[in-house]
């Protein structure tokens, strides 16, 4: 195999997984027909009212994933503010959150003024450890946001199990997971509420966007109240008196494009044999890099279908004694494979706006406010899971669209870039020792 490129020898890697088109013929028909549409009909591609696209791709969404109600939103930021709200999150409610995510897993919850609670990460899955759940919970812990991180389902059963006995609300955020299954169900329709993004980068895409799913037609009408125009309202919550006395403009601007409704209509249609790419790719990967010393492939529980938005691996250190994860990744870097340190990098709670507790300019809210019931602060050691996993063994292999299509070639080839470094530690060594 030749000398390591890192010290002056040839690359391994010479494929790239080129420029997926991520919109297609169809998708641009779509969009065409729709405006064409909209020309002779002007309440077609009304946003505010739900009609045409909005509606339409709400209702194929909400069919697709098995639940009752979709409510289309700006992103999964937004669907997550509002799930949060419609949850009933007050000002110093307590709202247990993983710290492995996107920023935004936690946002949500600070938007509302309500305090994040960290717990603790499976080491295997990186989602939300049940029994680390449990152990957070007080008597102002209100819900549990769970991530199912990187596409694989969180293991939402004790969870929700816990949710039930303690009477706290699950939002997922399934902004990484579409099309992803838990025992048979799609993660998002799990919880009270599942929030998916079809942002740029995610596994359907619309440029902009997200939703919010819901099978309980109480939450969805108070969504509908702070997330949509009043023009839906007097549909939705018509048939719940409780509620019609608060139709007003009071509300976010979150709604979406009615043109990302045309897109991901039909990307919705192939989001399972995308899905199915993502994975043939990833467990051809995954098949060679288990013989590899070194690298753990991401693994995959038992009644879990994994949607690979991420391919994430785990550095193992013991198995290749004097090589650090830096130069390991260096080493696999000059050979072409993209592969970096990591996603996460820096647990949330360790980061510097909940270091020193100061969101936005705040007042100290929401951690002093009159409405917090205890002082929560957060240091290393609240999570040593995901602190470890950060710190020591997360690695990151290719961006969001590598995955697409037959990459066997191209997976062939990190393959025997893996192998090379493999059969080269010892120069890894030497460089170690010159650091
Ligand atoms: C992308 C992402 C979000 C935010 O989605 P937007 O549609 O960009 O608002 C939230 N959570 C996670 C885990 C994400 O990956």
């Amino acid at each position: 195999m030749g000398k390591l490129a890192i010290n002056g020898g040839s690359k391994t890697v010479t494929l790239s997984p080129g420029a997926w088109p991520r919109v297609g013929e169809e998708e641009i028909a779509a969009v065409t027909d729709g405006l064409r549409r909209s020309a002779q009909d002007t309440n077609y591609i009304s946003a505010p009212a739900g009609k045409g696209p909005v509606g339409e791709f709400e209702r194929a969404f909400a069919s697709f994933m098995g639940s009752r109600h979709a409510m289309t939103t700006s992103g999964c930021g937004p669907a997550l503010h509002i799930a949060l709200m419609a949850a009933g999150v007050q000002a110093g409610d307590e709202v247990i959150v993983s710290p492995y995510s996107w920023g935004q897993t936690v946002s949500c919850i600070l938007h509302q003024n309500a305090i994040p609670i960290f717990a603790d990460i499976d080491p295997r899955t990186y989602t939300l450890d049940p029994a680390s759940v449990e152990s957070k919970i007080s008597d102002n812990t209100r819900a549990i946001v769970v991530v199912h991180i990187y596409g694989h389902p969180a293991d939402m059963d004790p969870i929700v199990q816990i949710a039930q006995k303690r009477g706290l609300m699950v939002v997922e955020d399934n902004a990484q997971a579409t099309g992803a299954i838990y025992k048979g169900r799609r993660t998002g329709s799990i919880g009270h509420l599942g929030c998916f993004s079809i942002g740029d980068g995610k596994n359907i895409m619309g440029g902009e966007g997200g939703v919010l799913l819901t099978g309980d037609d109480r939450l969805y009408r108070r969504a509908n109240l702070t997330g949509q125009h009043p023009a839906r309202h007097n549909d939705i919550v018509k048939d719940d008196p409780e509620l019609s006395p608060y139709i007003d403009s009071l509300i976010f601007t979150y709604r979406i494009h009615p043109v990302s409704c045309m897109i991901c209509g039909v990307q919705l249609r192939y989001l399972d044999e995308w899905n199915q790419q993502r994975r043939a790719n990833a467990e051809y990967l995954s098949a060679g890099l288990r013989e590899m010393p070194g690298v753990e492939p991401p693994y995959v529980a038992p009644e879990c279908l994994h949607v690979y938005h991420i391919y994430s691996p785990t550095f193992a250190p013991e198995e290749v004694e004097g090589v650090s994860r830096e130069t390991y990744v260096k080493a696999l870097q000059a050979e072409g494979v993209p592969v970096g340190l990591g996603y996460v990098r820096n647990p949330i709670h360790l980061r510097r706006m909940l270091q020193e507790r100061n969101y936005f300019y705040g007042k100290g809210c929401p951690w002093t406010c009159r409405h917090a019931a205890r002082e929560v602060a957060y240091k290393a050691g609240d999570c040593p899971v995901a602190e470890d996993r950060c710190a020591r063994t997360e690695l990151i292999i290719g961006g969001s669209t590598a995955w697409l299509g037959d990459q066997t070639p191209m997976m062939k080839q990190y393959l025997d870039a893996f192998a090379k470094v493999t059969e080269n530690l010892d120069e890894l060594r030497e460089i170690e020792k010159q650091q």
